[in-house]
């Protein structure tokens, strides 16, 4: 039987996310005074109540409204870099997914590498930049590998989630090229970058969230 994660999961997924930045605002915020201007945890603890704020009445049924719902928000509310990305990994998301109430691996797998592909696109930024593709694209291309050796999906999306915090790490002695902190230059190496940490949270609590689920 193929393994599917319905919507109800990906809004616990959503708030779980909401919760782990704001729980650990303080700490990206850290990141983020070191090489920018300490605003990343206030911005996505501000734009995740925005979003929890809106589902509160009852989040949508499909996959893609709910997810479009999420990206719309945090363009609407975060003013920083982080919030036209991450509203776009959401909006590309909600556009890959199409409006299911559940998704298979290779559904979610899609929807992934549809988001960050879109925060390419929005962002340009390459490998080793010191940004928070950096953390995402391990773990879109760690879910790729996993369900295409047919691994099931809590493990798959737990492999996904241990690759975004080993890139996530290995930002520590990158010199930013990429956002504020490339202003910095060679005095932005040996700082993880605080948008990496950010995207390993996102993975962290989307494997959790499977891992948990009824
Ligand atoms: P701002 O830089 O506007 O203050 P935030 O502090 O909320 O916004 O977010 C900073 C994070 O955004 C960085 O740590 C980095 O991971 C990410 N970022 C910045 N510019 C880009 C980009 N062009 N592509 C991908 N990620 C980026
Ligand atoms: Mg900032």
């Amino acid at each position: 039987m193929t393994d599917t994660i319905a919507s109800d999961v990906l809004v616990d997924w959503i708030d779980r996310f909401g919760g782990a930045v704001t729980e650990q605002r303080d700490w990206l915020t850290e990141l983020d005074s070191a090489i920018g201007d300490a605003d990343h945890g206030a911005n996505m603890a501000r734009g995740m109540t925005a979003v929890a704020e809106r589902l509160r009445a009852g989040a949508p049924a499909t996959a893609d409204d709910l997810l479009k719902t999420v990206g719309m928000t945090l363009v609407s509310s975060v003013g920083g870099a982080s919030g036209p990305l991450y509203g776009t990994f959401f909006l590309r998301m909600a556009a890959s997914a199409g409006p299911v109430t559940e998704l298979d691996a290779d559904g979610l797998a899609a929807a992934l590498r549809a988001g960050f592909d879109g925060v390419v696109a929005r962002g340009k930024a390459e490998a080793g930049d010191k940004t928070m593709y950096d953390a995402m694209a391990p773990a879109v291309d760690a879910l790729d590998a996993a369900v295409a050796a047919a691994q099931d999906l809590p493990t798959a999306v737990r492999a996904a989630a241990d690759a975004a915090a080993a890139g996530r790490d290995a930002t520590e002695p990158l010199v930013a090229r990429k956002g504020r902190a490339s202003y910095l230059g060679e005095r932005s190496a040996g700082h993880l970058d605080p948008g990496a940490a950010s995207a390993a949270i996102l993975f962290d609590t989307l494997a959790a969230a499977i891992a948990d689920r009824s």
